[in-house]
């Protein structure tokens, strides 16, 4: 076996080359092809956000002959998603053998990449992956599997096409505008896609500097000395808590609204084949009691990120202790925090208080964003199941397309698709989850490629009928015989 290192790492590269290769059937091209109103080919399926779900999503597509794409993000190379930016944790949270990026090709799988390059008895000494080779595994996959992308490029707004079935992106690159043309519109735009990061109501009005939401890029040096209070008890609220810690912060306190931290990881609990892939064939009462039960919990923490705060003896966690109100003194230049224990001195307020739903907040869903059916929209669950937060959700087509609230108003909906967090009360875990891409990519490519598909059933058929290619050849015969 070749030592690891940049030689096997390309060997790795050229296995996989002859491995795509070799399962590749079917070759034929079989979309039909358009062109936008600027006169250029229109792009099959625009991809917005090249994360690890819309790389992924490409690479399906790529596999499926759908080959006239592009993924855009907004963010620089290598600054996509949380990994790079604002995961403030040292490691993936999930086991290190959770396959996805990969499609179920063994020489993509993070442990080929990560032995090609350590070596086999690292990979096995390994305990959790450390999240920068995560990001860094996910920009070589696309690499290698080429996936085109465009970053520093952010979609703006969508449009319909008058008097055609195209989509017009409107997107900006280092202030150029521009529009792209395309059949299909995949939103892979994260946890924040369809919503914001969410400040407590009781902390508002504090000062933006000192009261930030756990996505928020932050200088910890600013704590050193300083006390500081992470409101929430999910993995990102102990990941930030022991960033502040590490940064020389005099004093962290958690504050827990539970009266006991959940120490149990719901998402360890959906993690098998069966639910992942068939939650979203449920009606809809099994699709709300079970996401209802997984989303009312918090993601959970793994040990090490428990561990990396309760070492320090300057860190306290206070269960039952939400918020009720806050304020600022100027004289003192702190912030004074109501709890459910009484009141509390900070210097900085960190909020890891996850996600709100709501379309409004993001500019490019403002030109459809009142016609997005909710969840609320279509299903009434029983009185104990109610969920005002969760009822927010979007109620997604079964090809992950938004569905309209006025059937008619915006019929171009349908080829708008949204794999993100957003997309978790339809299909369970699915967006934004490393855990089931290995059977949520396929279900999106095979909901793309079927509308794709069907939108041109009338020019197929049209092929079809005018297809006349011979297989073989007949060869013109003497018969015997008769010629005396
Ligand atoms: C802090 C944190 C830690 C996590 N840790 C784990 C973990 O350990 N294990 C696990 O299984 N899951 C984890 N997750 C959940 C999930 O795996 C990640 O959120 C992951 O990044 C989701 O990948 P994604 O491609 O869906 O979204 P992202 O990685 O967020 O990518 C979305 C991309 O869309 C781009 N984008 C957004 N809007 C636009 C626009 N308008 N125009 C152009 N580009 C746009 C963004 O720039 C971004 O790069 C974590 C999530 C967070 C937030």
């Amino acid at each position: 076996m070749q030592a690891p290192g940049p030689q096997r790492l390309a060997e790795l590269e050229a296995r996989i080359a002859r491995e795509l290769d070799s399962i590749a059937h079917p070759h034929k091209p079989w979309l039909v092809p358009r062109t936008g109103p600027d006169g250029k080919p229109a792009l099959d399926v625009l991809i917005i956000g090249a994360g690890q779900s819309g790389s992924a999503a490409g690479f399906g597509l790529l596999r499926s002959k759908v080959d006239n794409i592009l993924a855009i993000d907004a963010a620089p190379v290598a600054a996509e998603g949380p990994w790079n930016t604002y995961a403030r944790m040292q490691t993936l949270r999930n086991p290190k053998d959770y396959t996805g990026p990969d499609l179920d090709i063994p020489s993509l799988t993070c442990r080929a990449w990560y032995e090609a390059r350590f070596g086999e008895a690292a990979w096995d000494a390994l305990g959790m992956l450390p999240k920068g080779l995560w990001a860094e595994y996910l920009l070589w996959v696309r690499r290698v599997t080429r996936v085109p992308v465009e970053n520093g490029t952010r979609l703006l707004r969508i449009a319909p096409v008058d008097g055609g079935d195209l989509l017009a992106a409107e997107v900006e690159h280092d202030g150029q505008p521009r529009t792209l043309y395309a059949r299909k519109i995949l939103l892979a735009t994260g946890q924040e896609g369809v919503g914001r990061w969410t400040i407590p109501s009781a902390l508002a009005g504090l000062p933006a500097d000192r009261c930030l939401n756990s996505s928020q890029p932050f200088d910890f040096a600013r704590v050193r000395g300083k006390t500081v209070v992470v409101i929430g008890a999910g993995a990102s609220a102990f990941d930030n808590a022991a960033t502040a810690l590490e940064a020389g912060a005099a004093e962290v306190h958690l504050l827990c609204r539970r009266t006991e931290a959940q120490v149990v990881q719901p998402y360890r609990w959906v993690t098998f084949r069966g639910f992942l892939r068939h939650l979203s064939d449920l009606d809809d009462p099994w699709r709300w009691r079970f996401m209802r039960h997984v989303l009312s919990m918090r993601e959970g923490f793994p040990q090490q990120t428990y561990d990396r705060c309760a070492d320090h003896a300057n860190f306290e966690m206070h269960t039952g202790a939400g918020v009720r109100g806050s304020r600022f003194d100027d004289a003192s230049d702190r912030i004074g925090l109501d709890t459910e224990h009484g009141t509390m001195q900070a210097d900085f307020v960190i909020c890891a208080t996850g996600i709100d739903i709501d379309f409004n907040a993001r500019p490019e869903l403002a030109s459809f964003a009142g016609n997005i059916a909710t969840w609320a929209d279509r299903y009434t669950p029983p009185d104990d199941e109610q969920d005002a937060r969760l009822a927010r959700f979007p109620y997604l087509a079964d090809d992950y397309a938004f569905s309209e609230r006025t059937p008619g108003a915006t019929p171009w909906l349908r080829n708008v698709h949204l794999f993100a967090i957003g997309s978790t009360m339809s299909f369970g875990a699915s967006g934004s989850s490393i855990n089931a891409m290995t059977t949520a990519i396929p279900k999106l490519v095979s909901g793309l490629t079927r509308g794709l598909f069907r939108d041109d059933i009338d020019q197929h058929w049209a092929a079809f009928q005018a297809y006349d290619v011979p297989q073989a050849v007949i060869r013109p015969r003497h018969s015997k015989g008769n010629d005396a």
